[in-house]
């Protein structure tokens, strides 16, 4: 069986779309903290299972022996540490063939927070003696586009990335590279860093999104406690904020900027461009 945690989620939703287009449903699993959430692939033949990575009790029944998993990283920052250990644990007391995860570009040498982490997770996986696989996602160009007629109506985005440049791709890009690793043969012990094909600035973000809208937008770029305000401003929680503004600072440093083709030879094309996904968010 493939099993893929966090399913419930956009980028797990995703990726079980994928894996029903090439395998049949009943060699697939999820494993969700929300089992009602998953009532549309039971319904399809899919086998749902609990698992909730803050309730280890419920991690013990999640995998079976040779099951392939996907763990995706849980959205819980701060708490996510205890969590993937419990799912790494029980992958291993169960005997699964091979644990996948969605880590962070940069792995070991991200220098930023939010990888934090990751890094610990990774070291477990590795740990555990299990066969794995290291997915490091980078950014999703879809972070950028939730809210993109509020950031239109504002002029254009507020931040302090500089002339810091991201290889975003599309969180589908990302969900097909799982798929493919998933359903392929030989990705044992590979650490894939997967990027975008193209690296752009938030300059050029602003660009496209004037181009497309035919709006006034521009990039404001402000400084790291002058962003913090702006976040704060906007009601995130302090730790979230600063955690963000952490992140700009990466992109300073380029280290969101790094692309090595990973991504795009997985999947087999180039990754979605970002004015396919912008231009994608604003038909919505
Ligand atoms: P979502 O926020 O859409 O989904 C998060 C998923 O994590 C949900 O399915 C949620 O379950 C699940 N989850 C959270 N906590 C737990 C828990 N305690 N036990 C079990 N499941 C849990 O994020 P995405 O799908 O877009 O992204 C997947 C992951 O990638 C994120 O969780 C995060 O770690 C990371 N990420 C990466 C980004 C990037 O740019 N590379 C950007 C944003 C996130 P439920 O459906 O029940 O709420």
């Amino acid at each position: 069986m493939i099993v893929v945690t966090a399913a419930t989620g956009q980028l797990g939703r995703l990726v079980v779309e994928g894996l029903l287009a090439r395998v049949p449903a009943t060699e697939i699993a999820v494993a969700v903290r929300s089992p009602e959430k998953a009532a549309d692939w039971a319904a399809r033949g899919v086998d749902v299972r609990v698992a909730d990575y803050g309730r280890p009790e419920t991690l013990a029944a999640a995998f079976h022996a040779g099951d392939k998993v996907l763990l995706i990283s849980g959205s819980e920052v701060g708490r996510r540490v205890p969590q993937h250990l419990a799912v790494v644990a029980a992958a291993k007391a169960a005997g699964v063939s091979l644990l996948a995860y969605t880590g962070v570009l940069g792995g070991d040498e991200a220098g930023f927070r939010l990888a934090d982490e990751h890094k610990t997770t990774e070291a477990a996986i590795r740990a555990s003696g299990l066969p794995f696989v290291l997915l490091r996602n980078g950014w999703y160009t879809d972070n950028y586009t939730a809210d993109l007629a509020g950031t239109v109506e504002r002029g254009g985005p507020v931040g302090s990335s500089g002339e810091g440049r991201i290889a975003s791709a599309a969180r589908q890009d990302y969900a097909d590279a799982a798929v493919a690793v998933l359903t392929g043969e030989g990705h044992e012990g590979r650490v894939y860093e997967l990027a975008g094909d193209t690296a752009w600035s938030f300059e050029e973000f602003a660009a496209e999104l004037a181009g497309q809208t035919g709006r006034p937008v521009a990039f404001r770029n402000v400084t790291a406690d002058e962003h913090l305000q702006v976040l704060l401003g906007a009601g995130l929680p302090a730790p979230f904020a600063e955690i963000l503004v952490d992140v700009d600072a990466a992109i300073v440093r380029g280290e969101l900027a790094r692309s090595n083709g990973d991504l795009a030879r997985l999947i087999g094309r180039p990754t979605t461009p970002l004015a396919e996904t912008l231009k994608a968010a604003l038909a919505r």
